[in-house]
């Protein structure tokens, strides 16, 4: 869309103003409200941000603005906000785009990839916990009689909570997105919401107004939704299982499906090598992926009320099998279940893209696919396979994503040193700052124990 294109569209759109968007290493979204008598500066010039006050984006209070420059091909107006628009943002500092931007990460990830005449698409199963705040400050579902222990697919719990969803639904599709799916999840107060997959960088970019759209529905009703991944320690957490196909630049073909794959999966020889490199990388690419403190307390065995986490404990993939890290669920297409609702879209798809290249270059293969159901097989069965289990926490993730020479790579380097090496120290950080805290669950423990 051409900058003449996009302002006809938004007087067509009747749009009085712009959120103009970026979002920092965690994901926050970020926005100036620009009006829209002042476009041609924002698509001149861009909008100015203090980049130290933003979040972590390798920063300083001392460093000129960030200018953020908007991407026409990212204007959706707002359903729940008509006379609102938004526009994602690639940062700039001094005429250059910034490198520790994660949606320039991305673009510069998937313009390495287009040199080899390949495009990732991606679609993203998005779960999030409604809930809502106690006096006593707890947290609970939304829908207070949500307390099944099998909630999951209950159509009275849909039906509870069919205005919400009916209206995010309605809104996907204004947006051009098609919502195709909704359900009541695993745990008291979930659910999940799907829509189409379309190019990573689209699809991020989607996921970013989703979760906005979500907060900000939610708030209107006092409620809270959140993507934390492990909201309850004894309940399922919040998943975003990950479809990922590669095309062609050129000419738009599938490449990820094989109608004579021997391994009967339907997959490609390029789709194996793909998902070789992801199981090759996956201990530090889980940084990325599960980026947080919490995300550790939903990946790994150890059942929920409701029998399953869902989420993969191990790096091993199968066929039409949940409990591995990769699924496949049908021909064409890989799903990759190790990221979580505090997964940074734009950085977990640089993620995945490195490292199922890494094994596409490397003429990589994963072997055949596990058919047991890795929640119940022994470790040790485990262990003689060879099967690696995911690391336990950030921290060691951490440690793993800086050792990985392909992340590296992949997320680029900067003014002040490689990209991996920053998030590290962020992210170290956090696992201090959150473990530092004495838990009730940890006086209960040691309170008398000696
Ligand atoms: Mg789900």
């Amino acid at each position: 869309m051409t900058s003449d294109e996009l302002k006809a569209r938004i007087a067509d759109d009747g749009v009085e103003f712009i959120y103009a968007m970026f979002v920092e290493m965690h994901g926050k979204p970020c926005a100036k409200l620009v009006p829209v008598t002042a476009i041609d500066d924002l698509l001149d010039v861009g909008a100015g941000f203090a980049g130290f006050a933003a979040g972590p984006l390798s920063q300083t209070p001392a460093d000129p603005d960030i200018l953020a420059i908007p991407d026409p091909a990212s204007y959706v107006r707002l359903p729940w906000q008509p006379n609102v628009a938004a526009l994602q943002c690639d940062p700039t500092v001094e005429g250059e785009e910034w490198p520790y931007a994660p949606r320039v990460i991305l673009k510069r990830a998937l313009a390495r990839a287009a040199e080899q005449d390949l495009v990732l698409k991606a679609g993203v199963e998005v779960e999030y916990s409604l809930l809502a705040r106690e006096a006593d400050g707890s947290l609970r579902p939304a829908d207070e009689r949500d307390t099944s222990a099998l909630p999951c697919y209950d159509a009275r719990g849909l039906t509870t909570a069919l205005d919400h969803l009916t209206t995010v639904s309605r809104h996907m599709d204004a947006m051009g997105w098609g919502n195709y799916a909704n359900d009541h999840e695993d745990a008291n107060g979930q659910f999940e919401q799907n829509f189409g997959y379309a190019g990573a960088l689209t699809t991020s970019d989607r996921l970013i107004v989703l979760r906005l759209m979500l907060h900000t529905l939610a708030r209107r009703r006092d409620l809270y939704a959140t993507f934390m991944p492990k909201p309850f320690a004894d309940k399922t957490g919040n998943g975003l299982h990950t479809h990922l196909s590669l095309w062609s630049a050129g000419t738009d073909e599938p490449l990820f499906h094989d109608d004579d794959d021997p391994r009967g999966l339907g997959l490609s020889g390029l789709a194996y090598q793909f998902t070789a490199g992801i199981l090759d990388h996956a201990a530090g690419l889980t940084a990325v992926v599960c980026p947080t403190v919490n995300s550790f307390k939903r990946i790994g065995v150890g059942p929920p009320d409701s029998g399953a986490t869902w989420a993969p404990a191990y790096a091993a993939y199968g066929g039409n099998n949940r409990t591995q890290m990769i699924r496949v669920p049908e021909g064409g297409r890989i799903e990759c279940r190790i990221p979580d609702g505090s997964a940074n879209p734009y950085l977990a798809f640089t993620a995945l893209l490195a490292a199922g290249l890494d094994g596409v270059a490397r003429g990589a293969d994963p072997g055949d696919p596990n058919v047991d159901n890795l929640y119940t097989l022994p470790i040790d069965e485990v262990r003689a396979r060879g099967i690696e289990a995911l690391p336990p926490t950030l921290l060691h993730a951490c440690d793993r994503l800086v050792d990985d020479d392909v992340l590296r790579a992949g997320f680029g380097t900067g003014r002040d040193g490689d990209y991996v090496d920053y998030f590290a120290e962020v992210k170290r950080a956090e696992f201090r700052a959150v473990t530092d805290q004495v838990s009730p669950g940890e006086v209960d423990r040691y309170l008398t124990l000696m």
